[in-house]
């Protein structure tokens, strides 16, 4: 591997459905920083998700396997089998104690609309309810606050 080798890669921001451009730029096979595009539909400018996009790429605190919290309360590495059985059954588990409308479902810009469009159809037929919403309410509410 080269030492000292700077690079950028254009890619899309990750964040919402915006779709934003920008450069990472790359220093010794690590992502460090981002240089927004001046194409069409940004145009030079990011949010301050996008301008942080890459932060996550190399912290060490980031999670690259499912968790589960064991009976101690504590944390535990877990197969994406593992985990996903383990929502199934919850999930279950809430709908047959508290009913249908105790679950909300939240869709996210980051999905393509297909992907969407099946999480309000799991929402309405599979869990039965009609409380779906959008992570723009959520998540993206702290880019537009003052
Ligand atoms: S999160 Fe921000 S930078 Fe990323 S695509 Fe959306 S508006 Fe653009």
């Amino acid at each position: 591997m080269d030492s000292d080798r700077n690079e950028v890669h254009l890619t899309t921001c990750p964040y919402c459905g915006v779709g934003c451009q920008f450069y990472l730029k790359e220093t010794d096979a690590r992502i460090v920083g981002i240089i927004p595009s001046e194409g069409r539909v940004n145009e030079g400018k990011l949010c301050i998700k996008g301008w942080a996009a890459h932060e996550f790429i190399h912290d060490p605190q980031r999670l690259t396997k499912p968790l589960i919290r064991g009976k101690d309360g504590k944390f535990e590495e877990a197969s994406w089998e593992q985990a996903l059985s383990y929502v199934a059954d919850k999930l279950k588990e809430i709908k047959a104690k508290y009913g249908n409308d105790a679950i909300g479902i939240l869709a996210s810009a980051k999905c393509t609309n297909e992907e969407n469009y099946l999480m309000q159809k799991f929402a309405r037929v599979v869990i039965g309810t009609n409380n779906v919403d959008h992570c723009a309410r959520l998540c993206h509410a702290s880019t537009v606050a003052d």
